[in-house]
């Protein structure tokens, strides 16, 4: 039996962790609340009692652990500004897994686990310039330049869902004002319906009852009967998203662009305008040759296939192992 890697992704709201070949197949996987408990320990004791369980007779197969988290320092091993889930400032996650189970263990942000599993097994597998957006609560991204992915100096880099579009704008939970994430995102399609739903234009809107209409989801399905509020809304969306595509292409010429997560399974409703307005704002040289994807991968497992593949690519990366490995 091949050896496997233990492949966690740590979500807002959902973890999901899984099992991963060093070919890219995802062996096992599970999922359970990332919330509802009495700070990261307590967590991290209910996480690890599960993958116990799920490698069972497996445990002495596994090489490494893999974590893709929002705000992961891959530097440190960290989840930094982690208030949100009531964790602290700073939780030393890569560390306390490789000590429980005293295997190497490697931590990266969601995005560019993302990124590494459309690498792996996605779109992207032939690809050595691009970008992953992932359109969830927030808006993350990962991106490959030359085939190899970019962390930064300090590990940060990929904050597209905080690059500001409109100073004067949407307050952000960075605690500035107009961040791309503000307006693209799930809880952007909330925050524009309830910015535009007063609009005399949109006085008969299905989205004036919050209780039938309570998320992107059911704005999607909105839109796609017709709706003349969800419609306006993912076409503004469609265009905010186009601005900053056309700056992202003009900065780091991508062969492709790949969106993932739960809104980018509006399909269409976003695509159709983002393309238009985004033929019309790239420049002029670079029209048409940024091709546009919506991921093929299931949902489920992207995540947890990229982050398991990051640390099959650190344990196989010996020049980065004296420095990175956390043992
Ligand atoms: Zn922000």
């Amino acid at each position: 039996m091949d050896e496997v890697v233990v492949g966690i992704d740590i979500g807002g709201t959902v973890t999901k962790f899984g099992l991963v070949t060093k070919t890219g197949k995802v062996v096992l996987l599970d999922r359970m609340p990332t919330t509802g408990f009495d700070g990261f320990n307590d967590y991290f004791k209910t996480l690890v009692h599960k993958i116990s369980v799920m490698t069972g007779k497996m445990s002495d197969r596994v090489t490494g652990i893999g974590i893709g988290a929002p705000m992961g320092n891959f530097l440190e091993g960290s989840i930094d500004m982690a208030t949100n889930l009531g964790w602290g400032k700073k939780i030393m996650v890569a560390r306390t897994f490789s000590e429980f189970f005293n295997k190497p263990a490697f931590l990266t942000n969601d995005a560019t686990a993302a990124a590494i599993g459309e690498k792996t097994g996605g779109v992207a597998k032939n690809m050595d310039d691009f970008l992953v957006i992932t359109l969830g609560t927030g808006l993350g991204c990962g991106i490959y330049v030359n085939g190899t992915v970019l962390h930064g100096k300090h590990g940060y880099a990929g904050e597209l869902g905080h690059v500001i579009v409109d100073p004067k704008g949407r307050k952000c939970n960075c605690g500035r004002r107009g961040c791309l994430e503000t307006y693209v995102s799930a809880s952007g399609i909330m925050k524009s319906v309830r910015a535009f739903k007063n609009k005399k234009l949109f006085e008969g809107s299905v989205l004036h009852d919050r209780t039938a209409y309570p998320d992107s989801k059911a704005v999607a399905r909105a839109a796609a009967a017709g709706d003349p509020l969800a419609e306006y809304v993912f076409e503004f969306t469609g265009k905010v998203l186009a601005d900053a595509l056309a700056n992202i292409i003009a900065m780091f010429n991508p062969e492709a662009i790949i969106l993932s997560g739960g809104l980018a399974n509006a399909g269409n409703l976003l695509i159709d305008p983002l393309e238009q307005f985004l033929n019309q704002k790239v420049l002029t040289n670079l029209c048409g040759k940024t091709k546009i994807h919506i991921s093929k991968l299931d949902s489920e497992k992207i995540a947890v296939l990229g982050a398991a593949s990051y640390a099959w690519q650190m344990i196989n990366d010996h020049s980065h192992s004296n420095s990175l490995m956390v043992c």
